[in-house]
């Protein structure tokens, strides 16, 4: 039976990413030794790290003036790089679900932080909007896609203060106007790579404002000069992000990938706001995410939830129950999701619904 991957993260990656990543496990750019067990020093795997950086430039049209770094520690350690790099006196966050309330958290103890409006009261189920940032603000903080609640804003923000986004799951599912943010960062382990390897879009003149000292490893500027390179780097997610780089670039780059995605999410919401059992809780239409497509039961059809989770489940659908703290159900469709999958969980639901 084909098993159809809805995993939330780490997630589906193409079937290129994951057999060239083997391979290079075995046979590591015919050195006749594994990617495991050569130096991040050598010819080919520098090679490796080149291409990766420049193709991560090219697909997301990084603007001049910025740098892309690859570095370890997760997103939840960008939580505290921001602050510490840019944060002089006070920053805003907008509070749209579980890792942007982290991040925010995490500014805490840096300076004054102004939580400019949250959704959390509602659990999450829309994305705030007609807030206000204050404009004495270093930075104002943004999580685009709410990978456990299915919000996303699907828009490049214009701002009055420097803009810093959180994309750890829907980096590279559209075109973003690089130049409107100061900074832009996310694991790599939704829709670009295996864990442990983060990647930090930086806007270099932002850099060297705060008074305080930064330690070496949680200063951008140490891996900007390093070429990512400072200390040994996570070699093996390294080289499976480029892997997934040029399968992007086969399909068409992030342009067709929107595209696709639109087209794909659309089939899955489709069948939820018509299929009497089940319903949509992310209350707005425009701030339904592409990625991460959550959906409950209807009121009245409660009690099916486990019913379906295991109907589902025995027809290879894995990874679809919703985060603990909101129950349900949630596929993620990353860019590595064929529509085939997503048709084979709407017929699912089909079928389900006729037995009720
Ligand atoms: C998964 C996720 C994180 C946490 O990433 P780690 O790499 O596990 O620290 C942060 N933000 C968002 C939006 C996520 O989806």
């Amino acid at each position: 039976m084909k098993i159809h991957n809805f995993s939330a993260g780490p997630s589906i990656l193409p079937e290129s990413t994951i057999k060239n990543s083997a391979d290079a496990v075995l046979n590591f750019a015919g050195t006749g030794l594994s990617l495991l067990e050569v130096s991040h020093r050598g010819k080919e795997f520098v090679a490796v790290m080149d291409e990766a950086l420049a193709l991560f430039k090219e697909l997301l049209d990084i603007p001049a003036g910025y740098e892309v770094v690859f570095v370890g520690g997760g997103a939840s350690t960008q939580f505290c790089m921001v602050p510490y790099n840019l944060m002089q006196k006070k920053a805003a966050y907008l509070n749209t679900g579980t890792w942007a309330n982290k991040a925010l958290k995490e500014a805490k103890g840096f300076g004054e932080v102004v939580e400019v409006a949250s959704s959390k009261d509602s659990i999450y189920n829309h994305i705030p909007k007609g807030y206000e940032i204050p404009s004495d603000a270093d930075y104002f903080h943004i999580t685009t896609n709410n990978t456990i609640y299915g919000t996303e804003i699907k828009t490049d923000l214009d701002v009055n203060v420097p803009l810093v986004a959180d994309m750890s799951s829907d980096i590279f599912s559209r075109p973003v106007d690089v130049s409107k943010y100061t900074l832009i960062y996310g694991g790599a382990q939704k829709n670009l790579a295996p864990a442990g390897v983060t990647f930090a879009i930086v806007k270099t003149d932002a850099l060297g404002k705060v008074d305080r000292h930064i330690p070496t490893m949680l200063d951008y500027r140490t891996h900007i000069d390093a070429g990512s390179m400072f200390n040994t780097p996570p070699v093996f997610p390294i080289y499976s992000a480029l892997q997934t780089l040029k399968w992007l670039k086969e399909m068409g780059g992030v342009s067709a990938m929107e595209k696709i995605n639109i087209e794909k999410a659309a089939v899955l919401y489709d069948e939820i706001d018509r299929n009497r059992l089940f319903k949509a809780p992310v209350v707005n239409v425009e701030d339904r995410s592409l990625m991460n497509i959550c959906f409950i039961m209807n009121d009245e059809y409660k009690e099916l939830e486990k019913e379906f989770f295991d109907f589902a489940s025995s027809r290879g659908m894995s990874g679809i129950k919703g985060h603990r703290s909101v129950g349900g159900f949630r596929a993620s469709t990353y860019n590595a999701m064929p529509k085939s999958s997503i048709q084979a969980l709407v017929d699912c639901m089909k079928e389900f619904e006729a037995k009720h």
